[in-house]
């Protein structure tokens, strides 16, 4: 995977803020940051996404996404802070290394914005979720 800007980081091949780092994982700061202390938290190996991270890995990366968060809350104290971990170029992924933003949120703009995008969803029947929840529930037990 050479072309990986993640695995690069991993390697410590390319420079990168590093926060804190375990053997299958390790954080660093966004380098475009939403916010003061925006950071990610990435798993060594490369993994494209959430689809085929294993799971010892994935814990791991959300350990430490859990323990760099709560020493920014501590340090920045900001209104929020968002986990965000976005799979396909739909869903916003650019870096297709399996990667958790920790975002801090400081002002009001974020849950205004969400305020809006609530104010627009529409509560469905049960009736429409039953089938969709059926789907669902079969297509897990056939695993
Ligand atoms: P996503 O859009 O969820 O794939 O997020 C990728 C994130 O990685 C973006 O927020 C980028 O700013 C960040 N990023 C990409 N390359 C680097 C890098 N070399 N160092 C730090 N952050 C990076
Ligand atoms: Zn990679």
């Amino acid at each position: 995977m050479m072309s990986c800007q993640f695995c690069s980081i991993a390697r410590g091949s390319i420079p990168a803020q590093v926060l804190y780092e375990s053997d299958l994982a390790m954080s660093f700061l966004d380098y475009r940051p939403i916010a003061k202390g925006h950071a990610l938290v990435i798993s060594k190996k490369h993994f494209g996404g959430l689809y085929d991270i294993d799971d010892e890995t994935l814990y791991e990366v959300l350990r430490i996404a859990r323990i760099v968060s709560v020493r920014i809350n501590e340090i920045y104290r900001p209104l929020g802070i968002n986990l965000v971990q976005n799979n396909g170029c739909y869903a916003g992924q650019t870096v297709f290394h399996f990667h958790i933003h920790i975002i801090p949120r400081y002002d009001g703009e974020y849950n205004k914005m969400l305020i809006t995008a609530a104010k627009r969803r529409v509560k469905i029947d049960e009736s429409d979720l039953e089938p969709i929840a059926s789907e669902i529930r079969s297509a897990l037990k056939s695993k």
